[in-house]
C-alpha cells in the first residue's frame, strides 16, 4: 500500500525563538512538497512562533517531549494539552538522548505515547540499538522489545496514527548513515513485529522513519526503500539541506 512519506527535523536544543522564527521562514520556500507530510519538531518555546510563522504553509509543527500528567507539580514539564493548544500536531517520543540522557524507561515512553494518543497528538517514537548491540547480532531483537514495549496496550487504530522512527544510535550525530540495506532490513523487521502485535493491514499502515545523518546525499536512496516512509533529520533539519532531504 502507498503510505504518505513523512519528513520531520528534529532541532533538539538549538534556536532561541527569535533565531527559530528566521530558520523556518529560510526553509518554508525550500520544503514545498505537496507528496510529503513536512514536520519541525522544535524545543518548546519555540513552539508558538514557530507555528505562526508557518501558518498557511504545508509545514506541520511538532513538540520534542511532553509529560504523562495533563498539569500540576512538574516543575519543567510541559503538558499535551499545553502542545496542542500552541498548536503543534506532533510530539517525539523516546529519543535515544531522553532515553540515555533522562533514563526514560520503555514502561515510561508507553505512558507517553498513550497520552500522546489521548490527546490527539501524533507520536513520533522513536527506537534503536547501540553499536555494541548490533556488533553483537541483537539489533532486531532489541528493536522489537522497544516497539512491542511502547506500544502495550495501545489499539490497533491508535496504532496507525503512531509514526515510528528507527535510529540506530550509532549513526545519530555522528555522520555515520546506515547504509540503505542495514535501515531498510530493520524497518521491515519494525513492519513484522507491528503485524503480530496487530494485523497486517494494522501494520502497512504505519509510517516508519529512518533517522541517523540523513542529509542531502543520502537521502534518496534511504527514501527509495519499501518499508522506509520518511525521516527524522537532526543536523541537516537545520540548514538549507533539509529541503533538499524533502525534494531529493
Ligand atoms: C536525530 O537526532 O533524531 C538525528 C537523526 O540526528 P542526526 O540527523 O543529526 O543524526
Amino acid at each position: 500500500m502507498a503510505r504518505r512519506k513523512i519528513i520531520a527535523g528534529n532541532w533538539k536544543m538549538n534556536k532561541t525563538p527569535s533565531e527559530a522564527v528566521a530558520l523556518a521562514k529560510e526553509l518554508i520556500p525550500l520544503v514545498k512538497n505537496d507528496d510529503v507530510d513536512v514536520v519541525f519538531c522544535v524545543p518548546a518555546i519555540d513552539i508558538v512562533p514557530v507555528v505562526e510563522a508557518v501558518k498557511g504553509t504545508n509545514i506541520g509543527v511538532g513538540a520534542e517531549n511532553l509529560y504523562i500528567e495533563d498539569s500540576g507539580a512538574y516543575t519543567g514539564e510541559i503538558s499535551a494539552d499545553m502542545i496542542k493548544d500552541a498548536g503543534a500536531k506532533y510530539v517525539i517520543i523516546g529519543h535515544s538522548e531522553r532515553r540515555e540522557y533522562f533514563a526514560e524507561t520503555d514502561e515510561f515512553l508507553n505512558k507517553k505515547v498513550k497520552k500522546a494518543l489521548e490527546k490527539d497528538l501524533i507520536p513520533i517514537l522513536c527506537c534503536g540499538e547501540t553499536l555494541e548491540q548490533r556488533e553483537m547480532g541483537v539489533t532486531i531483537d532489541f528493536v522489537r522489545f522497544q516497539i512491542k514495549s511502547d506500544l502495550v496496550g495501545v489499539s490497533a487504530d491508535d496504532a496507525k496514527k503512531v509514526v515510528i522512527a528507527y535510529e540506530p544510535i550509532w549513526a545519530i550525530g555522528t555522520g555515520k548513515t546506515a547504509t540503505s540495506d542495514q535501515a531498510e532490513e530493520v524497518c521491515a523487521a519494525i513492519r513484522t513485529c507491528l503485524a503480530e502485535i496487530y494485523d497486517q493491514q494494522t501494520a502497512d499502515e504505519i509510517r516508519i522513519q529512518y533517522g541517523g545523518s540523513m542529509n542531502a546525499a543520502n537521502a534518496a536512496e534511504l527514501l527509495s526503500k519499501p518499508n522506509i516512509d520518511g525521516g527524522l533529520v537532526g543536523g541537516a533539519s537545520l540548514k538549507p539541506d533539509f529541503g533538499k532531504v524533502v525534494n531529493p
